[in-house]
């Protein structure tokens, strides 16, 4: 038997009780919609494990790898050499399947664990045969339990007994799906892709919320946009973008409202717009990557203006995250490279010279009154645009 396997690790996933077989199938189909462009592959799950097997030569076992590295449910991954279930088929497999390794490595030692309790031999027995097989056949090699280079892992189920060394650390989260559906307010800054990942990492389908105001913001800046998500869905499943132009808006908020109250009158209109969106979209809640205190619209005060006007629950995933852990978390998503290419956003223009950052909110609501803001937020809703995003 030559068959070579990945074995995913499901985590919290096992505590949900009797919504456990819920979450697994989410799980299942996120799995099986990531794969489908790499080739055929069945993808199974049994005993918190999911199995992930190519049908054929074709099927890209390395690329599958990669794509099951960022879905969500998943703690650990590792690929696996499978064998019959027959102890000195097992010391064979593990030798031939791990040899690169374990001719790298000084110490070693060998875990089974036998789900299949039909198997005739337990599992310490099971890890000393191996354990001695390996030693023999690789001489350099020495046990070592507490602290060794290698742990060979076997694996005794239903169907085979599979050999790997430790799983690597996945995703992580709950499966996209299995948490609702909430709409990331999305700028092609650094903090709102993380925030957006972030909560597709706790189980919450996307929906994206862009604000533009062309001419003044470029159609590059669109384009950015898009390639953020891209990379998010990587992990988020498919995401639909929902662009909605604010020109008019943005400026008659520059040419009649109190100028330094602008950015965060500006603020209140795009969280009632996506609100609106958001219902018609069947989304529970907005996502926006606010960081407490980051620029002068993110101070408790002008937050509190902000959300004001929203009925739904804001969350701010990053509100107590540094610049230096969101730039972290942003090259870990592979987003930072494209966050940081310089195009206008709508927050970014007209922008007044001394922004209040203690606005009070009856100001705020006054200065307001100097536009229609009724008609122009009903006319810029007319004004949207639509498209579907999915990683490859
Ligand atoms: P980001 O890095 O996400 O751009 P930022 O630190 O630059 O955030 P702001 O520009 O004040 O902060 O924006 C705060 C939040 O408002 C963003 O994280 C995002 O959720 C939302 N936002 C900003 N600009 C837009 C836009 N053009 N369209 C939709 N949402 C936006
Ligand atoms: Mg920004």
């Amino acid at each position: 038997m030559e068959k070579e396997v990945i074995l995913l690790k499901q985590g919290e996933i096992a505590l949900k009780g009797l919504n456990r077989r819920a979450f697994e199938d989410v799980l299942l189909k996120n799995i099986r919609r990531r794969l489908k462009s790499v080739g055929e592959f069945s993808v199974s799950a049994l005993q918190s494990t999911v199995y992930v097997e190519a049908k054929n030569e074709e099927a890209d076992l390395d690329l599958a790898e990669e794509r099951c590295a960022k879905v969500f449910g998943v703690v650990g991954y590792a690929r696996a050499g499978a064998a019959e279930k027959e102890l000195s088929k097992i010391c064979e497999k593990a030798a031939e399947y791990l040899k690169d390794t374990l001719e790298g490595a000084s110490t070693f030692k060998v875990e089974c664990k036998r789900s299949d309790k039909k198997f005739p031999h337990k599992s310490p027995e099971v890890s000393a045969e191996v354990g001695g097989y390996l030693l023999e056949r690789f001489p350099h090699l020495r046990v070592d339990v507490h602290h060794p280079d290698v742990t060979v892992r076997v694996e005794v189920r239903e169907a085979c007994a599979y050999v790997h060394t430790d799983p690597k650390p996945g995703a992580g989260g709950i499966p996209v799906g299995t948490g609702g559906k909430a709409a990331i307010l999305i700028s092609g800054g650094l903090d709102s892709p993380v925030a957006a990942w972030q909560m597709a990492k706790r189980g919450v389908e996307l929906t994206a919320i862009h604000f533009a105001s062309p001419p003044y913001t470029s159609e590059l800046a669109h384009e950015k946009v898009v390639r953020l998500l891209r990379k998010v869905s990587e992990y988020a499943g498919r995401i639909k973008l929902i662009t909605v132009n604010f020109t008019k808006l943005q400026e008659a908020i520059r040419d009649h409202c109190q100028e330094d109250l602008n950015t965060v009158i500006l603020r209140r209109f795009m969280l009632r717009a996506a609100e609106q969106i958001a219902r018609e979209e069947g989304c529970a809640a907005l996502i926006t990557g606010e960081s407490l205190g980051q620029v002068a619209s993110q101070t408790l005060q002008a937050i509190a203006c902000t959300d004001a006007v929203a009925a739904m629950p804001v969350f701010r995933p990053l509100i107590g995250a540094d610049k230096t852990e969101i730039v972290k978390l942003a090259y870990q998503i592979d987003t930072y490279g494209i966050s940081i290419e310089p195009y206008e956003d709508c927050c970014t223009i007209f922008t007044p010279k001394h922004p209040r950052t203690r606005p009070i909110l009856h100001f705020v609501e006054d200065a307001e009154k100097a536009i229609d803001g009724e008609a122009l937020l009903r006319e810029a809703l007319t004004q949207v645009e639509t498209m579907e995003i999915q990683a490859e």
